[in-house]
């Protein structure tokens, strides 16, 4: 279906999928040991299917294969216009499966089908953006040296990478990294989030119906300590892109130091929405409720601190509890949904837990309702933490769902005190009129990524990841392709015969 369709009322309807398999050097196949695990249904909680669980042996088989397909097969010596119709294929393909992509998200995630179904469009885009990139900007530059030299360099694929990812938006997460990666000429291991292999299993059909070369792009579904760590050991394996929590990231870098890869880290956040008194007060209150409650709160960039000036609060918070009683939860697959349930049981209850802590911390708790008919899901209302302070363990912590912390500020340098004071640094919002200020405060907040006068727009261009505990490198645009996936090489040539030492003399 293509992307004009995505306004259509959905008829997708929850049901059992079939089994996942592992996809390694161009094959469908189950894992050595025979050992699979259970994929449910967040909204249910009943089972969707099985899934084939790797581990060490699949790893070793993947990087294998992808090694191989790197060093001897037709992927690392391709023309670059040949590599890039297999990308821009993938993009093409991902297109005509827009609808079946964002159904299988959303039964698998509880991510509602109409953020899915954007989500999935823009997965494609992901493999065009990265095909023009690499045909018009990936190359190198010429240092020419008096009339004796010229020192060129050119940028090298590193081999195979390893890409580990997260559930919270798998099939964009993924594609994300997969793109750049083909792109650049590089060979792919994926490990998907064991929450939420569906995506990527599709992403897996679909690289196999454009017909890649076997094992340039492989997926071994498992769980983390396992799978993900053999595949953070591997000494074949060049690099490891990470999306997850940062506990998850500190621990592969230290894994990966064994055998010195290289390594990106895209991990959690706790970032703040500033809202200055000279606000346009209701386009902030969009952007507040947009940023926290979409994707059912699970997403790294989550406004999760709202910092209202103290002369604006009190009509900033009663728009807030109209708009959160007032926001749809229900079914993932209903287009008129809003929020959906949490990706699983564990989860939920840790998110319930944070809401209990903030009760004991003092707030005021003010929720949503979760209809009766709900109640089988992972379902989370809509949250608010009235009454907050920055150092209000709900402040400080993530909390990945749909829970916002609202603190009051009355100067400028407090709220800036206060948007950095916590260990993340992904991203921040600042809502002002006055262009000054809005500049000076984005400036001066601690993060990897700064909107005034805006929600999370996306701009791929853009180098996109955190400081402090937010993360180490970024992704996007050049950053992708010049930093993470290729490798400068410096070739010197000699253009005179200029002086050579004579050893000895
Ligand atoms: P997670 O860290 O639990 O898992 C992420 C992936 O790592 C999974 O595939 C998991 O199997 C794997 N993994 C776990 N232990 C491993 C190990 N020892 N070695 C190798 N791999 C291992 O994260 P999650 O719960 O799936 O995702 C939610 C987190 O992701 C949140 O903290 C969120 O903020 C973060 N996130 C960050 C960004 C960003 O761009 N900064 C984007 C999305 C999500």
């Amino acid at each position: 279906m293509a992307n004009g369709a995505v306004e259509n009322k959905s008829t997708a309807v929850h049901k059992k999928v079939d089994d996942v398999k592992l996809y390694i050097n161009g094959q469908f196949k189950e894992a050595a040991s025979g050992r699979s695990f259970e994929n449910v249904n967040p909204f249910t909680n009943e089972v969707i299917n099985s899934v084939a669980e790797g581990d060490k042996t699949e790893i070793d088989e993947a990087v294998s294969a992808a090694d191989k397909a790197f060093k001897e097969g037709p992927w690392g010596s391709m023309k670059l216009a040949e590599r890039m119709k297999y990308i821009d294929r993938i993009a093409d393909l991902i297109d005509e499966e827009v609808e079946e992509i964002a159904v299988l998200e959303s039964l698998d995630t509880g991510l509602p089908i109409k953020q899915t179904r954007k989500m999935t469009a823009r997965a494609a885009e992901n493999f065009r953006f990265y095909s023009r990139m690499v045909q018009t900007k990936l190359h190198g530059e010429a240092y020419q040296v008096d009339d004796e030299f010229i020192n060129y360099t050119v940028y090298k694929p590193l081999g195979v990478v390893g890409l580990i990812t997260p559930w919270n938006a798998p099939f964009m997460l993924e594609t994300w990294k997969v793109a750049p990666a083909l792109a650049t000429g590089n060979t792919v291991v994926l490990k998907p989030a064991e929450l939420s292999p569906l995506t990527a299993n599709k992403l897996a059909e679909i690289i196999d119906k454009a017909e890649l070369p076997e094992g340039v792009f492989n997926v071994v579904h498992g769980f983390g300590e396992t799978a993900g760590a053999s595949l953070v050991a591997h000494p074949d394996v060049k690099a490891i892109s990470f999306t997850g929590e940062t506990v998850t990231g500190s621990t592969i870098i230290k894994n990966a130091a064994d055998t010195l890869k290289k390594t990106s880290m895209e991990l959690g956040g706790k970032s703040p929405l500033i809202v200055f008194e000279d606000a346009d007060l209701d386009r902030a209150l969009d952007a507040a409720v947009w940023g926290i409650f979409s994707f059912n709160g699970e997403r790294c960039t989550a406004n999760s601190r709202l910092l209202l000036h103290k002369n604006v609060k009190d009509e900033f918070v009663e728009k807030l509890k109209k708009r959160v009683e007032n926001i749809k939860i229900g079914d993932p697959m209903d287009t008129s949904t809003q929020l959906g349930p949490l990706i699983e049981k564990n989860h939920f209850e840790k998110v319930k837990k944070y809401i209990d802590i903030a009760r004991e911390e003092g707030c005021e708790v003010v929720q949503g309702t979760v209809p009766e008919e709900m109640k089988a899901g992972n379902f989370v209302p809509p949250t608010l933490l009235l009454n907050a302070t920055n150092e209000m363990t709900v402040s400080q912590e993530e909390i990945f769902g749909p829970v916002m912390a609202v603190i009051e500020f009355e100067t400028e340098e407090e709220a800036v005190a206060m948007a950095n004071d916590v260990k993340y640094g992904l991203a921040g919002y600042v809502w002002t009129n006055d262009i000054k200020r809005g500049h000076r405060v984005a400036q001066a907040v601690d993060a990897g990524m700064l909107w005034v006068n805006s929600q999370n727009v996306r701009d791929l261009r853009i180098p996109f990841g955190g400081m402090k505990d937010s993360g180490i490198g970024r992704e996007g645009g050049h950053f992708a392709i010049f930093e993470f996936y290729t490798e400068p090489k410096v070739i010197h040539v000699a253009i005179s015969d200029h002086h050579i030492p004579q050893f000895g003399k």
